[in-house]
């Protein structure tokens, strides 16, 4: 029979409601051993600690940690799970830094047995892999991201994003980097970035980035339009032509395309289940994946970028 792993799950914010519980809740590979929360936030029958150390402190039985608090913190929280001897479910976007993500892929590669998985879930749609599937040896004429969304929707009061290492619009930008990095044939280089920022705070609103790819020509448009001010309805789309003519549109945050206007995959958005379903056979094998291209990305971005101020925002 196949095992069951005994998970605790650290950050118990809006995704860890919305997803992480619910989905662990339903997959019998996973029992949910311990929460730790800062808050105290807890549930009937599983034992509540304020910080990881008291939770390993308690002698609590558990196999793995789901790290799901802003990612300033995850470095830290990652290491010290790892020295413990726990397998580790990274939230998007691994940590706050390349070089933090670099040190964890280190760690996990030197502690034997040791399982890691950095998610990035818009990676784990059907849309996506057939994408990926198609653009398989093609050379790419255009390129464009348009991700715009509402901030006050999807991160309502959350202050930590507008924090330095909060990432700003970047935030859910990453998810649309990590369809990019996961379906493109050859890496992607940010070649300028505008970033632009609230009077009053430290992490852009939205931004206009372009981008060059050895499996295009240099003067191929590639580009993004990333917002976080849309109202209405939300745009999460990917625009791709190759030089062959085939045109590939990516909808809803990867989880339908279409190709040369004809519907070809429509997946209901089930990313939690597929990521944990992965992570359990990650475990089954004792191989985890510690990519952070998407974070490397963000971090370009960042290093290239100009800023440009704008109106200040208030929530
Ligand atoms: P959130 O609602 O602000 O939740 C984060 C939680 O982490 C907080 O509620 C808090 O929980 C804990 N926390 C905050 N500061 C901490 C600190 N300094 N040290 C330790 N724990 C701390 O944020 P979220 O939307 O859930 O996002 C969390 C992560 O998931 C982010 O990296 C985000 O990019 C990613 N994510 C979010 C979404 C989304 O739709 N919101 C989707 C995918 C991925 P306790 O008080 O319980 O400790």
């Amino acid at each position: 029979m196949a095992k069951t792993y005994a998970i605790a799950v650290i950050g118990i914010g809006k995704i860890t409601e919305d997803q992480h519980l619910p989905v662990i809740a339903k997959n019998p590979r996973f029992a949910l051993a311990a929460l730790v929360s800062q808050r105290g936030v807890a549930r009937p029958g599983v034992p509540s600690f304020k910080t990881i150390d008291a939770l390993l402190d308690s002698g609590t039985a558990f196999d793995a940690v789901a790290i799901c608090t802003p990612p300033n913190v995850r470095h830290a929280i990652a290491r010290r799970a790892i020295d413990s001897g726990k397998h580790l479910l990274l939230e998007k976007p691994t940590t706050a830094t390349v070089t933090e993500s670099e040190d964890l892929a280190r760690r996990v590669a030197a502690k034997k047995g040791c399982v890691a998985f950095a998610t990035w879930h818009s990676q784990y749609n059907a849309a996506v892999e057939e994408a990926r599937r198609l653009l398989m040896g093609q050379r790419i004429a255009r390129l464009h991201v348009e991700w715009k969304e509402d901030v006050r929707r999807w991160h309502p009061g959350q202050e930590w994003i507008w924090a330095p290492g909060g990432f700003g619009v970047f935030d859910p930008t990453i998810n649309a980097f990590s369809i990019l990095t996961r379906i493109l044939p050859e890496p992607l280089f940010i070649t300028a970035a505008e970033l632009t920022t609230p009077a009053n705070r430290e992490t852009p609103i939205a931004a206009r980035i372009a981008f060059r790819s050895d499996a295009a020509s240099a003067d191929a448009p590639l580009s993004a339009e990333v917002d976080w001010r849309q109202t209405g309805p939300q745009s999460w789309n990917i625009d791709i032509e190759t030089e062959s003519g085939t045109k590939l549109a990516l909808r809803d945050g990867g989880s339908k395309l279409a190709v040369d206007g004809r519907p070809k995959v429509e997946a209901r958005l089930e990313e939690y289940e597929r990521i944990y379903e992965r992570f359990a056979e990650m475990l089954d094998q004792g191989e985890g994946d510690m990519d952070y291209a998407p974070l490397r990305l963000v971090a370009d971005a960042f290093l290239v970028g100009k800023r440009v101020e704008t109106d200040p925002f208030e929530w």
